[in-house]
């Protein structure tokens, strides 16, 4: 399900994540994708914010669902 295809840097909306995709740090559930020039990074809404500023310089896109958790807990 998480397949490159293309090289260009996508801006349209990518596939949700889901309750089966996990935090690469903590095995949590993910709520941000990070997409490299060389594969994926998942992280909870925790470490997604924890390496953002590390990571957003070298990432050509950003996926962040941590607003969901908010949402699910009203
Ligand atoms: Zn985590």
């Amino acid at each position: 399900m998480t397949q490159i295809t293309e090289s260009a840097p996508s801006v349209v909306d990518a596939p949700a994540l889901t309750a089966a995709d996990r935090c690469d740090s903590c095995g949590a559930q993910a709520y941000v994708r990070v997409t490299l020039a060389n594969g994926e990074l998942m992280f909870c809404a925790h470490h997604g914010k924890k390496y953002q500023e590390k990571l957003a310089a070298v990432a050509s896109n950003w996926h962040d669902e941590s607003a969901r958790l908010s949402e699910a807990r009203a």
